[in-house]
């Protein structure tokens, strides 16, 4: 038998396909926005593709559309969360770098001093 999908055991394509709860914040066509379970600062927001994708890289090679559209949607909660322009967008790549769910999530951070070089 095959390996069950990744809509059955992803948590974020269950999340996307709302069998685990979130506060969503935006959506589009190829994206969900939803907040941090775990905050790191007054805005966190992940912003996930539809189609899973294990990372960052992935889907820039396998849907670099989507991969835009990421960043789209987070400058859209940005602004609509009175960021103005102020925000950090980043990809953990590999667990080795803090990365612990293996489907595509852009993280949107802002509404306090974040420092340089991050932790
Ligand atoms: P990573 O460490 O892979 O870059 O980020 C995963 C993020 O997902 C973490 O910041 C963590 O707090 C968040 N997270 C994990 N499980 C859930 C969940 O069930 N719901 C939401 N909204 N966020 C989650
Ligand atoms: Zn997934």
């Amino acid at each position: 038998m095959s390996d069950p999908s990744p809509s059955e055991t992803c948590l974020f394509c269950r999340l996307v396909a709302g069998d685990v709860p979130a506060e969503v914040v935006h959506t589009s066509d190829g994206s969900v926005a939803f907040r941090d379970i775990n905050p790191q600062a007054p805005t966190h927001v992940l912003v996930v593709p539809r189609e899973h994708h294990a990372n960052a890289v992935e889907l820039a090679t396998q849907a670099p559309e989507a991969l835009a559209d990421l960043v789209r949607v987070a400058d859209a909660v940005a602004e609509a969360e009175g960021l103005a322009g102020d925000y950090r967008l980043v990809f953990n790549t590999g667990a080795g770098a803090g990365q612990t769910v293996f489907h595509t999530h852009l993280h949107l951070l802002g509404g306090r001093p974040l420092t340089w070089p991050p932790g």
